[in-house]
């Protein structure tokens, strides 16, 4: 596989990623398009089959992986499947962009090794867990049970940020955009406006 350059924006759930990383696809100087994933979780609100995630069931999440379809996957939570298929980043690599990753921290370092000379790694940092489980019951689009989870796994993803290439501090979103605009640009070589 070969081509442009490869964005990864990980962080526990709740850290304001998703935004980060929306944002700069709005910045059409940066090239990018985003990754999307492949997933065995149901569908939340508005989201888009083949533009949010690629919806699969567990069978066929475990197809692809027998198929050696997958550039690096992981059971983010139990019984959620994700995974980037090799096929997507192939695919937009042959339009010419750089690709964004919105993925977990083991997925991100994983994508990391196997291509260090091509990828940004870079962390964000939520101001607390305890800021993260306000967040997560602002959003209120899981259970109490989700919730948990998700922040259970925060403290053990925060102790990774040190493997990434950057850290952004996500205590103030126009900060946060900011930099993270810098970080690219700087990294796919233009100039920012
Ligand atoms: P959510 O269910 O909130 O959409 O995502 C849960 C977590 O899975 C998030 O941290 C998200 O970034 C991560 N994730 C999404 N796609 C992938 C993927 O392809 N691979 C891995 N390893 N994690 C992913």
């Amino acid at each position: 596989m070969k081509g442009g350059k490869l964005i990864i924006f990980s962080a526990p759930s709740g850290s304001g990623k998703t935004t980060i990383v929306q944002y700069l696809l709005k910045q059409k100087e940066l090239n990018l398009a985003f990754s999307v994933s492949a997933t065995s979780r149901v569908r939340r609100g508005e989201e888009i089959e083949g533009e949010n995630y690629y919806f699969i069931s567990t069978s066929e999440f475990i197809k692809h992986i027998k198929g050696d379809d997958f550039l690096e996957w992981e059971e983010v939570y139990r019984d959620n499947f994700y995974g980037t298929l090799k096929s997507e980043v192939e695919r937009l690599w042959a339009k010419g962009k750089n690709v964004i990753f919105d993925i977990d921290v083991v997925g991100g370092l994983r994508i990391k090794k196997k291509f260090p000379n091509e990828t940004l790694a870079v962390f964000v940092k939520p101001p607390s867990v305890d800021e993260l489980k306000i967040r997560l019951k602002k959003r209120s689009t899981e259970s109490e049970e989700k919730i948990s989870m998700r922040i259970a796994k925060a403290s053990v993803e925060l102790a990774t940020a040190p493997q990434f290439d950057k850290v952004i501090k996500n205590y103030d979103l126009d900060i946060a955009l900011a930099e993270a605009h810098q970080l690219v640009a700087d990294y796919v070589g233009i100039e920012k406006k």
